[in-house]
């Protein structure tokens, strides 16, 4: 399966909002709608109208008035989304990789431009984004095809339809099929049975990076890393707190999000031994 056939080939990333493209509208009080922008369209919300017709060509980021019966309506920003705001806001049926721990990720596992990168499972798709905004091309295996048809719809609504991504109906456990890999990325229950075959599968130096809830299933990995071809494993875990920011109130907010999960990393080793002394 490959990205939708109707997307754009490239989501716009600079320059005026155009047709076509999804906008979040965001109130004074912070509330947030996502919007895709269609010719002659209207965007209705308790406290207005928004014409779609006066965001098409606006620049980003433009603030714009909402229309009431009485007239003088409250205004909304127009913003093109970010990554992590599309993450927040798409259609979700597995859990996705909050940003915060996407971004980690990312850092972690070193993914560049052009890196051969197998994903598993593909769940909503969030980390495919991410690994794709990266420059990495990307193969997902997820064994759910509700799943897969969803992720693939975020995908191309997010980045576009020419992006290099594909994904297979098939299970991770069972084997990895692609060889050379530079990147192995899971998102999975049960990582140290996908060990193996990650190990065979990646070049000399090349990384497997895994996501868990659980410290249980983290150190049940580094188990398995241990016992094979594995070296500079690391565990971690990311924690953001936000700071409310507002006049002479400057503080942390009273609610964090505290728990997500566990990200560990390790580089497979090269084969072989060199001699002393070389
Ligand atoms: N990282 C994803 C979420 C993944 S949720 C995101 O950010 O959106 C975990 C996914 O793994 C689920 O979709 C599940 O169906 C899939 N999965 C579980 N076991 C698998 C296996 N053995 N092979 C492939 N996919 C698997």
């Amino acid at each position: 399966m490959s990205a939708s056939e109707d997307a754009p080939a490239a989501a716009p990333r600079r320059g005026p909002l155009q047709a076509g493209e999804r906008v979040l509208l965001v109130d004074r009080k912070g509330r947030r709608y996502l919007v895709r922008l269609e010719p002659g369209g209207t965007f209705h919300s308790h406290a207005g109208v928004v014409e779609h017709d006066a965001l098409i060509g606006a620049p980003d980021a433009s603030l714009v008035g909402a229309r009431r019966q009485e007239g003088g309506g409250p205004r909304y920003l127009a913003v093109r989304p970010r990554l992590a705001d599309l993450v927040l806001a798409m259609p979700r049926g597995a859990q996705v990789i909050y940003p915060k721990d996407l971004g980690a990720l990312l850092v972690a596992a070193d993914v560049f431009p052009g890196a051969r990168v197998l994903e598993a499972g593909v769940g909503s798709g969030a980390l495919s984004m991410a690994l794709l905004r990266a420059g990495a091309e990307v193969v997902g295996y997820e064994v759910r095809a509700d799943f897969a048809r969803r992720a693939a719809r975020n995908v191309a609504d997010a980045l576009g339809a020419a992006v290099p991504y594909s994904i297979r109906d098939a299970d991770v456990y069972e084997g990895i099929e692609e060889e050379d890999l530079d990147r192995v990325v899971l998102d999975l229950p049960e990582p140290w049975r996908v060990v193996d075959h990650a190990a065979r599968a990646l070049v000399a130096g090349g990384l497997l990076a895994c996501y868990l809830p659980t410290i249980n299933q983290s150190a049940q990995l580094r188990e398995a890393l241990a016992d094979g071809p594995w070296v500079l494993a690391e565990t971690f875990e990311v924690l953001q707190r936000s700071w409310h920011v507002e006049g002479r109130s400057v503080r942390p907010d009273h609610r964090m999000v505290a728990h997500t999960g566990f990200i560990t990393v390790a580089r497979r080793r090269g084969d072989g031994e060199l001699s002393p002394g070389r």
